[in-house]
């Protein structure tokens, strides 16, 4: 078994300010060598506590690889930790020295002395260069496991272990391939999509299935590895189309499209164009729909129809129907919808309108009531959600439902 574990070094890593990204690379590369990463420790600046963590993961793990800590100052620790837990002496490396020297003579600074504990190498081990900074990377093999030190800043770490470290693994695993996909649901709880494909995945232990909740909705990761790349294609088209056939148009996307770009795909193909009228989402909608680059090829644009009077005067809302019904209203979606279609030639316009709280909620009209329509050349459709949440998930789930409305429109 190929396990790995990653040990993150710095006490800023355990502040709320910073955050280890370094580890969320490293187990990407890593698990497209097939190489699965079973722990990660965060420990601060404190060589006691990375004594415990390292000897921990020795016991535990064939590849240990360790970031940060490897800098030229009193509370960069990793190089000599490691060297006395390994038990393996610490000696200078001419080619390091150099190296050091060199760059701060390249930059024009001049060096303070701390600088050369970063040459420092313990028994055995290979320096990886850093051409991005000065201390270096370290390979150290120990009895059976590999242990690889790396500098913190991403950029030297990501270059280093794609310079050195990438063709050293691949020399030392045997080869596999890994391929993984995502189907991304809408509309159903992940309990239920739990339920429904449990017997379809439990059936395929080959392939790695995880269930995640996305912004949008649910994601089922698969992820399959083998020495064989039609084994690996063929078990994952399997089991997805057993789930696709299971969740039905639940399923919007299997190559990784948001709903966004799903949406923008529909109108291009059908040739419509699309406007929106919107009140309690602000302009995020529009927003949604413009992350996509081409969008301007079907999306008009929309109006923020916040007050009572832009809703008449962009959108066409009569003053006595917002009178009668309230803004947040059935029939003042509808007319949000069929106005902004007019007033802008779209072939589909969509309203929205809704109490996002957290104030303006009554018994009648409740935080999370949201009405959206969309109007089109065959009428006008409206639906009524009860969302829960704060006012920002309100907001975005306002938007999501907005854009699964379109779809299931176009897909028809
Ligand atoms: P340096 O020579 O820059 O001191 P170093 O190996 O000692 O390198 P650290 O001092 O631990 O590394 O971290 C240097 C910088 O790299 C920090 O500012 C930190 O924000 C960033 N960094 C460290 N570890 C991580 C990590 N796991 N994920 C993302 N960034 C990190
Ligand atoms: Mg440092």
């Amino acid at each position: 078994m190929l396990d790995a574990e990653i040990i993150a070094v710095g006490s800023e890593l355990l502040t709320p300010f910073r955050q280890d990204t370094n580890s969320l690379y490293l187990t990407e590369k890593l698990n497209a060598l097939g190489i699965e990463v079973r722990f990660k420790t965060i420990v601060g600046d404190d060589a006691s506590r990375l004594i415990a963590v390292l000897g921990a993961a020795i016991k535990r793990s064939k590849w240990i690889f360790i970031s940060g800590g490897l800098g030229p100052t009193e509370d960069d620790l990793t190089r000599e930790v490691v060297a006395q837990v390994l038990n393996k002496p610490l000696h200078e490396d001419a080619a390091t020295r150099r190296r050091i020297e060199a760059r701060f003579v390249r930059v024009g600074r001049s060096m303070s002395p701390n600088n050369l504990r970063q040459a420092q190498v313990p028994e055995g081990a290979e320096v990886l260069e850093n051409k991005n900074g000065t201390a270096p990377g370290l390979w150290i093999e120990h009895e059976g496991a590999v242990i690889v030190l790396l500098p913190g800043p991403p950029r030297e770490l990501e270059a280093i272990f794609a310079g050195q470290c990438l063709t050293r693994l691949e020399l030392l695993v045997p080869k596999t391939i890994r391929r993984t996909r995502v189907l991304k649901v809408i509309g159903l709880p992940e309990s239920e999509v739990d339920q429904r494909i449990a017997p379809l995945y439990t059936a395929a232990p080959e392939i790695s299935t995880t269930i995640l909740a996305a912004p949008s909705g649910i994601e089922i990761h698969l992820a399959a590895s083998s020495a064989d790349e039609a084994v690996v294609e063929s078990s994952l088209a399997e089991l997805s189309e057993k789930i696709e056939a299971e969740l039905g148009d639940s399923i919007f996307s299997t190559g990784g499209e948001t709903i966004e770009e799903v949406v923008g795909r529909y109108l291009v193909l059908r040739s419509k164009t699309l406007a929106v009228a919107e009140s309690c989402t602000g302009g995020l909608l529009a927003e949604r729909i413009t992350q996509v680059p081409g969008s301007s090829n079907y999306f008009l644009g929309g109006a923020v129809c916040y007050s009572n009077d832009l809703k008449t005067l962009f959108a066409g809302v009569p003053a006595e129907l917002i009178a009668e019904h309230g803004a947040v209203s059935k029939p003042v979606a509808q007319a949000l919808a069929i106005g902004i279609r007019k007033r802008t030639g779209a072939s589909i316009g969509i309203g929205i309108t809704g109490v996002a709280g957290p104030a303006g909620g009554s018994e009648n009209k409740p935080v999370g009531l949201v009405y959206i329509s969309l109007a089109d050349e065959h009428g006008v459709q409206v639906r009524e959600f009860r969302f829960p949440g704060d006012r920002d998930r309100i907001r975005q789930l306002s938007s999501i439902a907005a854009l699964e409305m379109v779809r299931r429109r176009l897909r028809d």
